[in-house]
């Protein structure tokens, strides 16, 4: 159970708007013992995204989660996507790198969405399962927490890996529990609460395991699994927010 202060804090238990409540743990967590690579903030601590769970996880500045941090620092020191011309499709767009690859001069940038108006303005519409884009299209595919919610993944998967150009590459992230050898999934739990339990997520339906590479490569990628974040110390992964053990899924389409 929460305490009122627990709930006060979330939000829970006053309809409290999203931009007070964002202020007033910002007054909260003020200090200089992290720092959010996405909008360089500073706080003693991030935010407990669900209090129970993840202690150190949201910035109450940007809203960047932990992923999204490591992704934001993995694109910057280990990809060229800021230096050279990219045509960039980002599915399910997270807000802090909508923001930027709009305004970096090098990104042709392609936000898409099946449910573009819960994201920015100028998200268009794309439906993985039949997407109206040519193949060969795109350099680079950020296609980041999507396949999980699709019932015939592999198709979706399949049409990635179609509209990726030759020599182009992408990062595909999955809720995976890396102590499951196979995904677990089953389409006949339709009931939310179930779905939760089970998969993690109310419309989840399933929990990746590390049979998710060879899912990848059966649709014609080559798949480098690298673990970020294991070059950090655990001052750093404090630091930046960081979660261990979820490595990034990086696939290219051979030339
Ligand atoms: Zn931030």
């Amino acid at each position: 159970m929460l305490t009122t202060k627990q709930k006060a804090d979330l939000g829970i238990l006053f309809k409290i708007p999203n931009s007070i409540r964002l202020a007033y743990l910002r007054h909260k967590f003020a200090g200089d013992k992290v720092l959010c690579p996405c909008c360089k903030s500073t706080f003693r601590e991030f935010a407990p995204f669900s209090i129970w769970k993840k202690p150190n996880s949201w910035c109450v500045r940007c809203e960047s989660l932990e992923r999204h941090r490591a992704l934001w620092m993995y694109l910057e020191d280990k990809t060229d996507i800021y230096r050279k011309p990219v045509k960039l499709l980002h599915v399910a767009p997270e807000d802090m790198l909508f923001k930027r690859f709009a305004q970096e001069a090098n990104i042709d940038y392609y936000p898409a969405d099946i449910l573009p108006y819960l994201y920015q303005k100028g998200t268009k519409y794309l439906d993985l399962l039949d997407p109206d884009i040519p193949d060969n299209t795109f350099d680079v595919i950020l296609c980041n927490h999507v396949f999980a919610y699709i019932h015939d993944d592999k198709k979706a998967i399949r049409n990635v890996y179609k509209m990726l150009k030759p020599g182009g590459w992408g990062i595909l992230q999955v809720a995976l529990d890396p102590t499951k050898a196979e995904t677990h999934e089953d389409l006949t739990i339709t009931d939310p609460k179930e779905r939760e339990r089970v998969f993690g997520l109310n419309d989840h339906v399933r929990l990746y395991g590390l049979d998710y590479k060879d899912t990848l490569e059966a649709a014609g990628f080559e798949v480098r699994v690298d673990d970020y974040t294991a070059e950090f110390t655990d001052d750093e992964i404090f630091k930046y927010g960081f979660w261990k053990g979820d490595p990034f899924y990086v696939v290219t389409k051979k030339l």
